[in-house]
């Protein structure tokens, strides 16, 4: 008697952390083959919600001899599943690794749905990236994805990139060549770019949107400027930046426009005795061509106040 009602009370609690995971992504998202062997799902360019269930990146996975390249599987264990989802009507070789462009949960905790299907595949972020996830940022983006999709990502937990990824770093994975760019600062202090050499594509992560203007909170407006200047110089046939679609070398050099459009306007403002409010004018026609972008009136608050900030830190240098 006891036992079976111990087994039942295992039952009734094993249920119910299995009902805890929430459904998978409810919309249909095409795969696009951005080059031979290589496909993104190009996310919403909208914040988290609960009509997205936290799915708003470029996830991208590269087909190669030895197995299965991942980039970015996204921001729930739900986008991972996904994108397997997708990777398994390419093909039935395994993913071998995995690339996190930088610390941002959106990007990368998708991870935990590679892993339990392959438990073999080795993560690689920056090493800042690997660090932060464990002092904790890896918990608040799991609570943050909870609370922005209103419960839709639940079932997602942390897997954190173990392997470290850093400026001038060539990687063999799966037979092909990954080179890694990092500028110490640019959107955070912790993104890597990705080289695939073979195929010829550049992965921006969120140094560069495209058709979306994003967060630059803790990054470096001088930073971000100079790591897409390097991106348009690695002679890279395409470009997938971390949300919007993916494209040719503008795809860098429009998103580094605007941030130097930004940065130089905000500074001479500043070099005039202007305050960041009385910048704002003078900025806004020099900005026609993004005006039309996701995310950029809820940003050119923040992006003034940081390059306003950046400007002033110049001056001390
Ligand atoms: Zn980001």
């Amino acid at each position: 008697m006891l036992k079976s009602m111990i087994f039942l009370l295992l039952l009734t609690v094993g249920t119910a952390v299995a009902s805890d995971k929430a459904p998978p992504l409810q919309k249909q998202y095409p795969l696009d083959r951005v080059a031979e062997n290589v496909y993104v799902v190009h996310g919403p360019r909208e914040l988290p919600n609960p009509g997205n269930q936290g799915f708003m990146n470029n996830p991208s996975f590269i087909v190669a001899e030895k197995g299965v390249v991942v980039i970015d599987p996204g921001g729930t264990v739900q986008t991972g599943e996904m994108l397997l989802t997708h990777l398994r009507n390419v093909t039935d070789k395994p993913v071998v690794a995995v690339f996190n462009t930088h610390i941002h949960g959106d990007h990368w905790l998708g991870n935990q749905a590679i892993v339990e299907a392959y438990p073999d595949a080795v993560i690689y972020a920056h090493p800042r990236t690997i660090e932060q996830v464990k002092g904790g940022e890896g918990a608040n983006w799991v609570d943050l994805m909870a609370r922005l999709t209103e419960g839709a990502s639940a079932g997602t937990r942390v897997v954190g990139p173990e392997r470290p990824a850093d400026e001038g770093d060539r990687i063999q994975a799966a037979g092909l060549t990954f080179r890694i760019l990092h500028n110490d600062r640019a959107h955070t202090d912790t993104d890597i770019m990705i080289l695939a050499e073979e195929p010829g594509v550049l992965y921006l992560g969120d140094n560069a949107g495209n058709a979306r203007i994003l967060r630059m909170q803790h990054g470096s407006f001088r930073g971000n400027i100079e790591a897409l200047e390097r991106a348009a110089a690695s002679g890279a046939k395409v470009f997938v930046p971390g949300h919007g679609p993916s494209g040719g070398v503008e795809v860098a050099t429009s998103y580094r426009d605007y941030l130097a459009m930004v940065y130089e306007t905000v500074r001479e403002g500043y070099d005039e005795g202007k305050a960041d409010f009385e910048i704002r004018p003078a900025l806004l026609p020099r900005l026609a061509p993004w005006n039309d972008w996701a995310g950029f009136e809820h940003e050119l608050g923040p992006h003034i106040s940081t390059a306003f900030l950046e400007a002033e830190a110049a001056d001390f240098e």
